[in-house]
């Protein structure tokens, strides 16, 4: 969790939205990145999607089957992964999420909307550990929104990030 938080600083210092995200593969960490969305202009480079990726890469050089190593992966993020994310961590069948805050506008993991014991839609069931060092995690998240933060509180309204 430690590094997760980490990358969550270094993203506020980049002014990003600070969240941070880790992906363990039996106790190694094999992905490590934070919200990348005002870099890359691409809105849905959050956290845990480039952890994905990243993820991804690694089988690829390793030469390990994805869809097994997805199943044994431990995610650990500073913030609940939006409906986007959950989403997309429950078709790969991940082990278990942890995380800080509550995302409270987008929150798949319970908060807004319950992605991750959608019955029916998925087979497995996501284990979810949620309040870790949540102050923290919402403190980065004032921090972020109260800063002189061009992009902020809605980065998607700069002129070049649609264009
Ligand atoms: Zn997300």
């Amino acid at each position: 969790m430690d590094h997760a938080f980490q990358l969550a600083e270094e993203g506020l210092q980049a002014r990003e939205v600070p969240v941070g995200c880790i992906m363990l593969y039996k106790e190694r960490v094999i992905a490590s990145s934070r919200n990348t969305v005002n870099d890359t202009k691409n809105a849905v480079r959050h956290a845990e999607i480039n952890c994905i990726d990243q993820v991804i890469e690694w089988c690829k050089a390793n030469n390990e089957d994805m869809l097994k190593v997805f199943q044994e992966i431990e995610v650990f993020v500073t913030v609940e992964p939006c409906i986007m994310c959950c989403a997309a961590l429950r078709s790969l069948s991940v082990s278990h999420v942890t995380y800080g805050c509550n995302n409270d506008r987008f929150g798949g993991c319970g908060t807004v909307l319950n992605v991750h014991n959608h019955k029916g839609f998925f087979e497995k069931e996501l284990k979810i550990t949620s309040g870790i060092r949540k102050e923290e995690a919402v403190e980065l998240l004032k921090n972020f929104y109260r800063g002189e933060n061009p992009n902020a509180p809605f980065p998607k309204v700069k002129k070049e990030a649609s264009s």
